[in-house]
C-alpha cells in the first residue's frame, strides 16, 4: 500500500486539540489512506515551519489559535469566504505546490445549527457575543440564512461596530457593547468569545434569555462550559456546546482535501457534547 497522505493541525498550544481524533475517525469511516497529527508551532516559528511542513510531505493543514490571521500573508491565494472572513482554518497544497487558504468555520456552524440541531434561523433574531476571528467567519453564513436581525456585541465595542460596517450590505446588522444589552432578548444567542476558557464569562444580562431562547457556545469542553451553565441557569430553552461545529468544520476540511464528505454522525456519537 502507498504511504499515507499527511495532514496536521497547527496551533500554539495544541496538545488539547481533538482534530487528530476526528480526522482519524473520518479516515476510518471513509477508508482514505491518510495520517493526521497535531504540530505545536509558536508564532515566532510560523513562517519557517509552515513552509517546512508543506514542502516536507504534508498535503494540507488545519490552522487554529493563534495563527488563523497570521498565516494569510504566507499563502498564495484565498478562497472568497476566507478573504471575507479575514481568517484561515484550512490550507491545501495544490499539485503545483501553491498554497490556498480556506475557512470552513461558517459552514461548520450552519451545518450544526440547521441540519443537526434543527434550529430555525430564518426570521430569527440572533445575537453573537464576541467579534474576533470566529465571528468574522460565521457572520456571512448566518446572514445567508435570512435572519430578521443579527446583533454583534463585544467587550471592545469598536470591533463589533467595524464588523457590522464590513458586513452591512448583507442585511439587518447592528453592534453594541455588553453593557448595552439590558433591554433585549433573542431567539438564538451564540457565544463566540474566548472568555470562558479561564472558567468565567462576562456578566451578560440574564434578560437576554427568554424561555424560547436557544444558546450555542462555540467553545467546548469535556466538563461543560461556563456559557452553557449560565444559559441553563437563566432558563433558556436549549443550550449546546460547540462540539458539533468542531466536527462539521473538520468534515468540510476533509472534503476539500479528499473530495469526500464523511458522515459526521459517526464521529458525533463517539465524542461528548
Ligand atoms: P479571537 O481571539 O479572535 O476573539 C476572541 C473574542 O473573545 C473577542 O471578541 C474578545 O473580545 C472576546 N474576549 C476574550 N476574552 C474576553 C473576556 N474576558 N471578556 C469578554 N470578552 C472576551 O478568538 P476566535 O474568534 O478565533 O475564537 C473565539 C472562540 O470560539 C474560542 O473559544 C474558540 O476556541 C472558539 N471556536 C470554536 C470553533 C468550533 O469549531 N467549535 C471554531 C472557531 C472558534 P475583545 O475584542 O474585546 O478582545
Amino acid at each position: 500500500m502507498a504511504a499515507p497522505d499527511r495532514y496536521a493541525v497547527i496551533g500554539h498550544p495544541i496538545s488539547h486539540s481533538k482534530s487528530p481524533i476526528i480526522h482519524a475517525l473520518f479516515a476510518e469511516q471513509t477508508g482514505e489512506n491518510m495520517r493526521y497529527e497535531a504540530l505545536d508551532i509558536s508564532p515566532a516559528e510560523l513562517e519557517e515551519q509552515l513552509h517546512a511542513c508543506l514542502t516536507d510531505g504534508f498535503s494540507g493543514l488545519n490552522v487554529t489559535v493563534p495563527h488563523k490571521e497570521n498565516v494569510i500573508p504566507l499563502l498564495d491565494r484565498l478562497t472568497e469566504r476566507a478573504e471575507l472572513a479575514g481568517a484561515v482554518n484550512t490550507i491545501t497544497r495544490a499539485t503545483d505546490g501553491t498554497l490556498e487558504g480556506d475557512n470552513t468555520d461558517g459552514l461548520g456552524l450552519i451545518a450544526d445549527l440547521r441540519d443537526n440541531l434543527h434550529i430555525e434561523l430564518i426570521d430569527a433574531s440572533i445575537l453573537i457575543l464576541g467579534a474576533g476571528g470566529a465571528t468574522r467567519g460565521i457572520v456571512p453564513l448566518l446572514m445567508e440564512q435570512q435572519p430578521a436581525e443579527l446583533m454583534i456585541a463585544n467587550r471592545t465595542v469598536e470591533k463589533a461596530e467595524a464588523l457590522a460596517t464590513t458586513f452591512a450590505h448583507l442585511g439587518n446588522l447592528t453592534a453594541r457593547g455588553f453593557e448595552q444589552l439590558e433591554d433585549r432578548n433573542f431567539h438564538v444567542i451564540i457565544n463566540a468569545t474566548s472568555a470562558g476558557l479561564d472558567g468565567n464569562i462576562p456578566p451578560f444580562p440574564a434578560s437576554l434569555i427568554s424561555p424560547d431562547t436557544i444558546c450555542y457556545d462555540l467553545s467546548y469542553s469535556m466538563h461543560g462550559t461556563p456559557f452553557v451553565s449560565w444559559a441553563k441557569e437563566n432558563g433558556c430553552k436549549q443550550a449546546y456546546q460547540g462540539w458539533g461545529m468542531l466536527i462539521e468544520q473538520a468534515a468540510e476540511s476533509f472534503n476539500i482535501w479528499r473530495n469526500i464528505r464523511p458522515d459526521t454522525e459517526y464521529v458525533r456519537k463517539r465524542l461528548p457534547g
